[in-house]
């Protein structure tokens, strides 16, 4: 054992709490790399190899797990990276942030058998790192132009992998985001201590480096028109994520302290990249010595309570009006925020926010279970005068997200919408109701996965590329 791994023994017995790798990181980063790198080989080879690959049928990527995981037995690492890599355009990332209880890990027949399942998504990320550390990873460089061009709006995980797919192909690939960084929420949503910055920066260069051409501060229906987009390019990818924060209309709603999720977690992820954020720096956006309150049971409030945790908030609660069985946040992030000092107040309901100017307290009733929905859901219902009142100095709002109003930022009227905004596509072509104009990610879908995004991208730069070709052929 080296040195560093019996420090690493030594600290684990002095803190016998079990706490993700991600998150160990942070504490005890090269100790804990060197016992990942040797677990990963070990963990790899309890796979069974059983022959019934549950793991690759619920990976969205249909990652063939079994392969790679074999491959990084037999230290075989760099072809187990073209495995992966043949499938997926980041697998550092996914290994690092797929929700795996509730995909791969989660349908593992180890797990299934109460062994605890293989922990794919740090093997993956480990085969991944190595890769990069020995310089296997390339830039995506085609073996020849096509002379056609595809431009994509937006550069977060949905239109990165569809970037890099149609580069390949030989397509001429402009990317335009509206932020000054390419990314999306990987990002400005997503929390450093989950997703180092520095690993989708990575990212973002290999794309520039096989010829992407990036536009960033560049805001669709602020600096062109969807149509001038379509005039410029053969082809066009909507891949815009969704950004309108759901709203919570009660008494108090409108008082200072009270912010949206997604303003709090980019103040945060701004200041962990260096920028000056003078709202982090004067404390406006910063949970230091706060009471906090979060409101909300999904990923997005567990990203915003560990983020308080970590700035150092003086107390952290998370309201949700089901029960723990009932909530739509990953178990695993809930264990880990518990484990964190994070309390979550089950079957509570907020009701007003107090306070003069600024917030002080959050007025909260308790609820209980009713009859199950029409989907079989129980509803939560009020218990009658149970109402209590909570202290807050900072109360986040993580109520999920809508998609923005896109025919009328875009100035494409024309442009289908579904009812709930999602834009419209035919799932077999992915195209929209508008000629050689696609979409891919959460603005198709509606808020979901990262892995769903690359997925989404994957395909709809195949069905961009059928529909070019055809296009060509057609007119010779
Ligand atoms: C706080 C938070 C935490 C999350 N954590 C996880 C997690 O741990 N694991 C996981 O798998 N998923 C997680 N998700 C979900 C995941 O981030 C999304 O499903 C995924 O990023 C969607 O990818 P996308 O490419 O469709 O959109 P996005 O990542 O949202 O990227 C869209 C891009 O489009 C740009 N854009 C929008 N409008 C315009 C315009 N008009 N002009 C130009 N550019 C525009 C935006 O600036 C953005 O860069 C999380 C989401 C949030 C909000
Ligand atoms: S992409 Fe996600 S679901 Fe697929 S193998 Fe990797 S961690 Fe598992």
């Amino acid at each position: 054992m080296t040195e560093k791994m019996l420090k690493f023994v030594h600290l684990e017995q002095k803190y016998p709490h079990k706490r993700e790798a991600s998150e160990r990181r942070t504490d005890f980063n090269e100790i804990y790399e060197a016992f990942e790198d040797t677990n990963a080989a070990d963990q790899a080879s309890r796979c069974s190899q059983c022959g019934v690959p549950f793991c690759q049928a619920h990976c969205p990527l249909y990652n063939n797990i079994p392969d790679w995981l074999r491959l990084t037995t037999e230290g075989r690492l760099e072809e187990a990276y073209a495995i992966s890599s043949a499938t997926n355009n980041m697998p550092e990332v996914t290994g690092r942030i797929c929700p795996q209880d509730r995909l791969c890990e989660g349908n593992c027949v180890i797990e299934q058998s109460t062994h605890g399942a293989v922990t794919i998504g740090s093997v993956e990320k480990y085969i991944t790192d190595t890769a990069f550390a020995n310089g296997w990873v390339k830039a995506p460089k085609p073996a020849k132009e096509n002379g056609m061009s595809v431009g994509i709006i937006g550069g977060g995980p949905g239109g990165m992998a569809a970037a890099e797919q149609l580069r390949l192909k030989g397509y001429e690939v402009h990317i335009y985001d509206r932020y000054d960084r390419m990314g999306g929420l990987l990002v400005y949503g997503i929390p450093g201590f989950k997703l180092e910055k520095d690993v989708v920066e990575r990212r973002v260069k290999l794309l520039e480096e096989g010829g992407v051409i990036m536009h960033t501060e560049f805001e669709v229906g602020r600096d062109a028109t969807l149509d001038d987009l379509r005039k410029k390019h053969d082809s066009v990818l909507i891949a815009t994520g969704v950004y309108k924060a759901r709203e919570l209309k009660l008494p108090g709603a409108g008082l200072g302290n009270v912010y949206p999720a997604l303003e709090y977690l980019t103040t945060s992820n701004r200041h962990g990249l260096g920028d000056t954020v003078p709202a982090y720096e004067d404390g406006t956006l910063n949970a230091k010595d706060k009471n906090v309150v979060v409101i909300g049971g999904g990923d997005t409030a567990m990203d915003c309570v560990r983020t308080a945790i970590r700035q150092g908030a003086k107390s952290v609660k998370c309201l949700y009006r089901r029960d723990r069985a009932n909530m739509p946040g990953s178990q695993r992030e809930v264990a880990n925020a518990e484990e964190e000092g994070v309390e979550f107040v089950w079957l509570t309901n907020p009701e007003a926010f107090v306070g003069d100017d600024t917030v002080t307290g959050v007025r909260a009733v308790k609820m209980r279970l009713g009859a199950p929905d029409a989907g079989g859901r129980q509803s939560p219902e009020i218990i009658e005068g149970s109402s209590y009142t909570m202290d807050a100095d900072m109360v986040i709002l993580a109520l999920g997200f809508e998609p923005e109003d896109l025919p009328t930022l875009f100035d494409a009227p024309e442009l289908g919408v579904s009812r709930w905004g999602t834009v419209k596509i035919d799932f077999r072509t992915m195209m929209t109701n508008l000629d050689g104009v696609f979409a891919a990610g959460d603005i198709a879908r509606g808020a979901s996965l990262v892995v769903w995004a690359i997925r989404d991208g994957r395909d709809a730069a195949d069905r961009i590329d059928e529909y070019l070709l055809a296009r060509k052929e057609a007119a010779a």
